[in-house]
């Protein structure tokens, strides 16, 4: 009787962590009978019923970067200064230089800033923001133990995609973010972002789901939170990806 009471209870929480996210239906697949037995041999050996992904917060996080992290990133952003060094400086309230745990093993690249983080000065806040917060966390992290940064660090006007040379001016900040935070695995948050670390054209569409590697570190390119606002049936796919990250960092 216990036994079914626990079960009953994961199936509520397992349930009430997809809705959680947004989603309204289950990602259910039909398997074939040979497929399910198959998957039950293999679970019968280390099966156990659990929230996803709970233990790897306490077990996986740096929780207390290094001083040298912390003090290499604000010398950086020293660096940085009030910059005027692209086009985008002209319309930016503030630079968005990202934020996070320095000693993080987990790495969220944007691409730009939008109004609300201009005003705010920091990246993901705005819903879009929100969205990936609640990503983070049901992949078993608090947003300040991961690190997120954009690709371009001012947001550009009317919130169009940045331009060749405004990425290519500002992308060494971001690699020396990503340099000096040595995360175990970086997710790229939408196409430029992707594009831009991979060194390539391919669509997004075709680029996620996949590992690629970015200065010998996994790189997971996966949908921008705000497309997954305006394409809400996506999330599923966003989640796949997110899984498949989760799994790297218990091989790491
Ligand atoms: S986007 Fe980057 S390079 Fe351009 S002004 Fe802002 S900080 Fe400088």
């Amino acid at each position: 009787m216990g036994r079914t009471v626990n079960i009953a209870e994961d199936i509520k929480a397992v349930l009430h962590f997809y809705q959680s996210l947004g989603f309204d239906r289950l990602p259910i697949k039909t398997v074939t009978s040979k497929e399910l037995r198959v998957t039950s041999k293999k679970k019968n050996k280390s099966f156990e019923p659990r929230t996803p992904n709970s233990e790897l917060s306490s077990s996986r996080v740096t929780r207390h970067a290094s001083r040298d992290k912390e003090a290499a990133l604000a010398a950086l952003r020293e660096e940085i200064g009030d910059c005027q060094r692209c086009k985008l400086s002209k319309g930016r309230k503030n630079i968005v230089f990202g934020e996070g745990n320095p000693g993080a093993v987990l790495m969220f690249i944007g691409e730009a800033p939008g109004r609300e983080e201009d005003i705010q000065a920091r990246p993901f806040v705005g819903d879009a923001g929100k969205l990936l917060t609640r990503l983070i966390e049901k992949m078993g992290f608090k947003r300040e133990e991961v690190y997120i940064g954009n690709i371009v660090k001012c947001r550009p006007p009317q919130n169009r995609e940045p331009e060749e040379d405004e990425i290519r001016t500002c992308l060494p900040f971001i690699q020396r973010q990503v340099e000096i935070i040595s995360p175990k695995v970086i997710v790229s948050l939408g196409r430029i972002s992707a594009q831009t670390l991979i060194g390539t054209k391919t669509p997004i569409s075709r680029l996620r789901g996949g590992f690629y590697e970015y200065k010998g570190i996994p790189l997971m390119p996966t949908f921008h939170p705000a497309y997954l606002l305006r394409n809400p049936k996506d999330k599923w796919l966003v989640w796949e990806d997110a899984q498949r990250v989760m799994e790297r960092l218990k091989d790491k």
